[in-house]
């Protein structure tokens, strides 16, 4: 199997404060779905956004598709982030803008810059930008403002404009966290089935529990900054759990929001 990322001993420490990544290693293998688990502050958002340099970080290496991102600058580094998609909890549309604008942001990474400027969009990047809404069920919402659609339409677009720039790899943070129980299935079985279908590889950070249990190959647990589980959901014990979480499965089903919240 290929590997698509790999961290190396990686650690980061924010100006003040303490180690919010201690030295974290594992891999990615090619088309596979990894959730990342752990309680408010245990540094999923900082170990995601590790990835494509968004944070650098403080010691260690991380690489991508068989280079080293984390020593890369400039058009390289450009270059390299292309091949990485991103999912918000907030989506992250234009609001202003139509449905179809918003997917066909994906391309710009490709462009050059008075085109993506200009919105020169090639008509067949607009035919493959239409064929993925009618996949996820939004063509007929094709030219409506971003603005009028629900939370869980948004976020059917965040993953049209993600698969638009025909990542290796998506990086989706609390994809479903602003969402109703329905809506965040819809959106976590479209995220599963679109990136298998293409063999994109998918880190997901989740606070909901069962998500990652249903959906991932693989959990990798993060508990203060260090990974204290990597494996399959199945062998993910109560024992397990509480080592994570710091309390048990039932209490984090029942909200305890003290200890687990997103
Ligand atoms: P999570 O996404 O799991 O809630 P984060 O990665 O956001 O965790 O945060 C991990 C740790 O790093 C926390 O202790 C948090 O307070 C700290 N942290 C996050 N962002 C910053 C920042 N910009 N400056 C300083 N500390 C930060
Ligand atoms: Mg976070």
């Amino acid at each position: 199997m290929s590997v698509i990322l790999k961290f190396d001993d990686v650690s980061k420490q924010y100006a003040k404060g303490r180690l919010a990544l201690k030295a974290v290693s594992f891999e990615i293998n090619a088309g596979e779905f990894v959730s990342i688990i752990g309680p408010s502050g245990s540094g999923k958002t900082t170990l995601l956004r590790a990835v494509n340099q968004l944070i650098p970080i403080t010691s260690g290496s991380v690489w991508l598709d068989g280079e080293e991102i984390s020593r890369q600058k400039g058009a390289a580094l450009r270059k390299q982030r292309r091949k990485i998609g991103m999912i918000f909890q907030n989506y992250n549309l234009v609001a202003q803008l139509s449905v179809m604008q918003n997917v066909l942001h994906g391309r710009l990474g490709y462009m050059s810059g008075i085109n993506g400027v200009l919105g020169r969009y090639r008509e067949e990047d607009k035919r493959e930008a239409l064929t993925l809404l009618e996949e996820l069920g939004l063509k007929d919402f094709a030219y409506h403002r971003a603005s009028d659609l629900s939370g869980g339409q948004k976020q059917r677009v965040g993953i049209a404009r993600a698969i638009m720039q025909h990542p290796k790899l998506l990086l989706c943070d609390e994809p479903i966290a602003s969402l109703d129980p329905s809506s965040a299935k819809v959106i976590m079985d479209l995220l599963k089935e679109m990136t298998a279908k293409r063999g994109i590889a998918c880190m997901v950070n989740l606070h909901q529990l069962d998500a990652a249990i249903n959906y991932s190959d693989r959990i990798i647990g993060l508990c203060q900054g260090s990974i204290v589980y990597n494996g399959s959901p199945k062998d993910l014990t109560e024992n397990l759990i509480e080592r994570i979480y710091g309390t048990s499965r039932e209490n984090l089903m029942l909200g305890n929001k003290n200890e687990a919240g997103s």
